[in-house]
């Protein structure tokens, strides 16, 4: 079996990759080609950790395999990252453990390929301007991706803690694109594109703050009671997301739903749009939204080709059990 360090995750993935994958896996998913299994998520009872596994099968890209790691929130005062998570991989014709994969790096750079393939096939291709609400780790990766998607030309912020906004700006600075702190009003009249990602548990965006024509990617909410946006906003925008089931519980979607504002026949999974069986954006005006809760298929995904790749240019190292 293989063994493929953080370091090599980076060496051998880049955004293009995690791209390709996520959109190849939404796709699958959406033809039934590939599907996830329960989540199991617990808090442990030490160290305030939370713990799970994401699991599932790809029979399209072959991908069978778990992702187990959570939260630690004590880590930072080690020096080391809160999300903690490795993906196994097992080879599906022989349940052989396959590769050990190392899940940080990677679960950044899936989740923002998430949000990128859905800016790629939902936002008005005219998009200028690109809203930040969030500036924590994954921020940085999603302005990075997003980037790449329209021809934008600047970038609004915002951040409910302002002082870590900076770090975002500097991003935007390396990527050639003047970055605006502004209040969540502006953000909302001036963004065409927006990405959500915090650890917000109340609305930070307001459904009358939201111009016509804006495509929305709700990101940070993956747990029970965790939310970022009006669930008007999901009332009046076409939604989609990456799995239905994960949508209407853990997702963004889960209050609109609650409300009864929004019914699960309304959300449609991207995988739809990717495979040409929804046509996606049908006007100018409309208003779209991802729900992207984060599916173990798109850790598996990512961390098969960072195997793959890692095989192929000599960086993995190769154990026998
Ligand atoms: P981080 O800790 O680095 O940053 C947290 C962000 O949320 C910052 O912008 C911070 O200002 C903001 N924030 C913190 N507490 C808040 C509160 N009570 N109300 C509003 N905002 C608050 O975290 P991160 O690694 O950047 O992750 C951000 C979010 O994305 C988390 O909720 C995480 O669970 C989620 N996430 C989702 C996926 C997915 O696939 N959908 C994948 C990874 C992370």
């Amino acid at each position: 079996m293989l063994i493929v360090s953080e370091e090599v995750c980076q060496e051998v993935i880049g955004r293009a990759d995690a791209f390709t994958a996520v959109e190849q896996v939404f796709a699958a998913m959406s033809r039934g080609d590939a599907y996830n299994f329960p989540v199991i998520r617990e808090a442990i009872g030490h160290a305030d950790a939370l713990y799970g596994f994401k699991s599932g099968f790809d029979r399209a890209g072959l991908a069978l395999g778990v992702k187990s790691g959570g939260f630690w929130p004590g880590n930072m005062a080690k020096g080391l990252t809160n999300h903690q998570s490795t993906v196994f991989l097992f080879d599906p014709d022989t349940g052989m453990l396959s590769a050990l994969v190392g899940g940080n790096y990677l679960t950044a750079v899936r989740t923002a390929a998430s949000s990128s393939v859905s800016i790629a096939h939902l936002a008005r291709k005219d998009a200028k301007v690109l809203g930040m609400v969030g500036a924590g780790h994954q921020s940085q990766f999603q302005l990075r991706a997003a980037a790449e998607q329209r021809d934008f030309e600047r970038v609004v912020a915002w951040n409910p803690h302002p002082d870590m906004l900076p770090k975002l700006g500097a991003v935007a600075a390396e990527l050639g694109l003047p970055f605006e702190a502004v209040t969540q009003q502006e953000l909302g009249a001036q963004a065409d594109v927006i990405i959500t990602i915090t650890s917000a548990f109340e609305p930070l965006l307001m459904r009358d703050w939201i111009k016509p024509g804006t495509h929305i990617a709700c990101m940070g909410t993956d747990t029970k009671g965790k939310q970022e946006v009006d669930p008007a906003i999901l009332a009046a925008a076409t939604v989609f997301t990456d799995e239905i089931a994960q949508s209407v519980s853990i997702g963004e979607a889960q209050h609109a739903i609650a409300n009864g504002t929004l019914k699960e026949g309304d959300i449609t999974p991207i995988g739809h749009v990717i495979n040409g069986d929804h046509p996606g954006r049908t006007s100018d005006e409309e208003i779209t939204l991802f729900d992207g809760t984060g599916v173990g298929l798109q850790d598996l995904a990512v961390a098969s080709a960072a195997a793959r790749l890692a095989k192929e240019q000599g960086k993995a190292q190769e154990v026998t059990l």
